[in-house]
């Protein structure tokens, strides 16, 4: 029999779950037929994010008989990222592997992960070569965030919004998450120091249920990947960050200042009839300040979020696994 009680189990696997009422016996069902044969003690993290379907209904059906099961189930829905903070607080493994519910994910690939975790990695993550989502809506638009990500973080990952890693605790036990930053895990993790690595996994197209995101989420992403880079400099020289824009603001002022008054002294055009420059002027100016206060802002946030020690969730109430 496998440990399961809380501090016991040697790896926690964490999913998220929003409205995959459907999916869910067969998760469970291929995550335990990946991992008993490991001969490791493991509990499925299971957070139902506030369903509207059956999902919390099943979750407890399917306690009755899979020991290793450990529903948590949140008073309404937070989001991913949250549900994954909830399903790290409420798990006890040295190690953590994530997924999703909705069966893309491959739960036999996950020895694959456990075993890249132990040439010495803290966070090993699942690399979707053969990605199987429309191209148009998310095939480009994950490369060119993938190819910013990686340039803005320094973290040089084929795919980050794979949802299959593989984490030591400490990594993410040292994080303080909100918003949408689960995807930007392994960012956060660099940023603390942590090794990480990639292998190639399986993905499979969605079989129940929809994506949960829209087009809302990429801007979201972007502005999250904004925070990350801040934070990843801001932390350090917060003068290289402002200083920077600061400096070419200013320097766009006086070249734009001088060339109106060279264009009086020399041609004779009147200052005070030039709208359009001042306008634009003015705008840019506004527009670095209005980036520099959402900066400030966001990093405020953070130090709320930090310092209130205050979840990010809320449960409702844990069902653990028995074979009763
Ligand atoms: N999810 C969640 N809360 C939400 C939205 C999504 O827990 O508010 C879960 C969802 O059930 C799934 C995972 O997060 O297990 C990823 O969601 P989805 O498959 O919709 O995202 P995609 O694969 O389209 O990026
Ligand atoms: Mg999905």
């Amino acid at each position: 029999m496998q440990q399961t009680r809380e501090g016991q189990a040697e790896l926690s696997v964490v999913v998220p779950l929003y409205n995959e009422e459907e999916s869910l016996p067969q998760l469970v069902e291929q995550l335990l037929a990946a991992l008993r044969p490991l001969q490791l003690g493991f509990e499925l993290v299971l957070v139902d994010d506030g369903s509207r379907d059956d999902t919390a209904k099943v979750l407890s059906q399917l306690a009755a008989t899979v020991p290793e099961l450990v529903a948590v189930l949140l008073r309404r829905n937070y989001g991913q990222t949250a549900a994954m903070a909830a399903g790290f607080d409420a798990s006890g493994g040295a190690v953590i592997v994530t997924l999703d519910g909705d069966l893309q994910n491959d739960p036999a690939d996950i020895p694959l992960l456990l075993a890249e975790l132990d040439q010495g990695f803290d966070l090993v993550s699942g690399w979707r070569h053969q990605r199987q989502d429309a191209a148009m809506q998310r095939l480009l638009p994950s490369r060119i965030a993938n190819s910013l990500i990686a340039r803005v973080t320094g973290v040089r990952l084929h795919d980050y919004g794979c949802s299959l890693k593989a984490y030591r605790r400490e990594v993410v036990s040292d994080l303080n998450l909100y918003g949408e930053l689960h995807r930007f895990l392994p960012a956060l993790a660099f940023i603390e120091g942590a090794r990480i690595s990639e292998v190639k996994v399986n993905h499979h197209p969605r079989r129940y249920g929809e994506s949960k995101y829209g087009l809302d989420r990429t801007f979201r992403v972007l502005m999250d990947l904004l925070t990350v880079w801040f934070m990843k400099r801001f932390l350090t020289r917060p003068m290289h960050v402002f200083g920077f824009g600061g400096l070419a603001a200013m320097g766009a002022g006086l070249l734009i200042g001088i060339w109106l008054v060279g264009e009086k002294l020399l041609l004779g055009a009147d200052i005070g009839d030039r709208p359009l420059l001042l306008m634009a002027l003015l705008s840019f100016l506004t527009g670095v300040q209005l980036f520099c206060f959402g900066l400030l802002a966001e990093l405020q946030m953070r130090t709320y979020h930090e310092s209130q020690g205050r979840p990010i969730y809320r449960v409702r109430g844990m069902v653990r696994g028995s074979d009763s």
